[in-house]
């Protein structure tokens, strides 16, 4: 039987790369990040367009930073997407040069300033600024033309304003570098020649009883022009909601999906509290991939497998990765459990493996408990007393004290789960997604703080 088990691995082996090794959670690849800055019209001592009602007075530079509010709002609702307002309260109010230029240093994939409109009071409805297109080298034209269109049907379509549809204006004086004539709006015109999609979005007219009625009147009414620029937004940008926005650990999350770690299921879901089994685990680990050395490939053929790991299941190519390399060991009577809900003291132990075998000349020193120098007892060891009094985790089983205990001083624990929980408990999804953070973080410090500083810390 074990033979046979040992020949067909090898089979597997040589096979692998044709094996569909569908893992529950493969979705598709790497999520791209989308930044946008958002521009509230005016501000300062600028107050842009006023208008007076019912002893009410409707101020568009108020109005525009309410609406960026709630807009930033509803777009972090969507994994992977930074949002940077151009100034943070009204009080502010950059040069327009300037806000376009905060969107190109900050590498904004588009720039959206929120404006209101006012005519004579009869006017009603919602129109977006983008360029004429005399000047256009990096093909921002159509991405600007399809984004505010789809703005302008979410504004028509969620709140009733009338589509006054795109608005072209010509400067008299100023001009591109190829000679034509440029942008009139300066938003617009710097948009083209910082190289940053930049659209104008002017929601209604504050001065018609009808929009300020639909839209004005209310925070209700602010927030439903926000989701229907986000609406607009998204729709034109592909972004899809996720089941764990409001999750404490969502930067966890969102990290481990970048990195190709978890990726979600193909409904769209994440699950971030349901459980992963050990199987899941194995493959995670693997794409993961922890810097530890690969086995001779002579030894790699003929590993021992588990009974209970048949070569074509999904994840018998995971499983023998992880057991050649040492990091998983299954049980006493030679099954590994592949369904099985991975608990936390079983994460432990496999998460200090990888601690002590990798190979990262970048990685921070494993921590020492001085204590445990001279005593290699397991049993009586500090290291344990230590877990126990600290790492949070109860009913700790005797053979996992050293490895939690390591994991816990090397930071791997920070964060992840709530002090007092049951070390045989099921780790979450997203519980995982932060332990592997942070065994990253301990791997190579450098280039996780340069992610997150990528990201934007704020
Ligand atoms: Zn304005």
């Amino acid at each position: 039987m074990k033979r046979t088990l040992s020949l067909l691995l090898v089979l597997v082996l040589f096979c692998s790369a044709a094996l569909p090794a569908r893992a529950a959670d493969d979705a598709p690849g790497v999520p791209a990040r989308l930044t946008i800055t958002l521009d509230p019209g005016h501000g300062g001592r600028s107050p842009g367009a006023v208008a007076t009602q019912g002893g009410v007075t409707y101020i568009e530079r108020d109005l525009c930073m309410k609406i960026a509010n709630y807009l930033k709002e509803y777009l972090e609702e969507y994994p992977f997407v930074k949002v940077y307002l151009t100034h943070e309260d009204a009080s502010g109010n950059p040069g327009l040069e300037e806000r376009v230029q905060m969107a190109s240093e900050n590498g904004s994939d588009v720039l959206v300033s929120l404006h209101l409109n006012a005519s004579n009071g009869s006017v009603s409805g919602s129109m977006v600024l983008v360029t004429i297109g005399t000047w256009d080298p990096l093909g921002l034209k159509p991405i600007e033309d399809a984004l505010a269109r789809s703005i302008l049907g979410e504004l028509n379509g969620q709140l009733g304003l009338p589509d006054r549809g795109l608005w072209l204006r010509r400067s008299e004086e100023e001009y591109y570098p190829n000679g034509k004539v440029a942008d009139y709006y300066a938003i617009i015109r710097h948009g083209i020649n910082y190289g940053v999609p930049s659209i104008l979005i002017e929601h209604c007219f504050i001065d018609n009883a009808r929009d300020r009625s639909l839209a004005l009147s209310s925070e209700a009414g602010l927030r439903a022009l926000a989701k229907a620029d986000a609406d607009g937004i998204a729709k034109y940008y592909g972004l899809q909601k996720t089941d764990y926005a409001a999750h404490p650990l969502r930067a966890c999350v969102d990290h481990a999906r970048e990195r190709g770690w978890m990726n979600g299921y193909p409904d769209g879901s994440f699950q971030p509290d349901a459980a992963l089994s050990r199987a899941m685990f194995a493959a995670l680990l693997q794409r993961f991939d922890p810097p530890i050395p690969a086995p001779d490939s002579g030894d790699e053929a003929e590993e021992p497998v588990f009974s209970d790991v048949a070569p074509d299941d999904w994840f018998a190519e995971n499983v023998l990765w992880a057991h050649s390399r040492g990091l998983i060991q299954g049980f006493p009577d030679g099954v590994f459990l592949p369904d099985a809900e991975i608990t936390f003291e079983q994460m432990a132990a496999i998460l200090a493996r990888c601690l002590r075998a990798a190979e990262t000349p970048d990685a921070e020193p494993l921590p020492a408990d001085d204590a445990d120098d001279t005593d290699a007892d397991a049993d009586t060891n500090t290291d344990a007393d230590a877990c126990d009094d600290d790492c949070g985790l109860t009913e700790l089983s005797d053979w996992a004290r050293e490895d939690a205990a390591l994991c816990f001083r090397a930071g791997l624990f920070e964060g992840v789960f709530a002090p007092g929980t049951s070390a045989r408990s099921a780790v979450t999804r997203a519980q995982l997604c932060a332990a592997l953070c942070r065994l990253e973080q301990h791997f190579s410090p450098a280039a996780a703080e340069a992610e997150a500083g990528a990201a934007g810390a704020d």
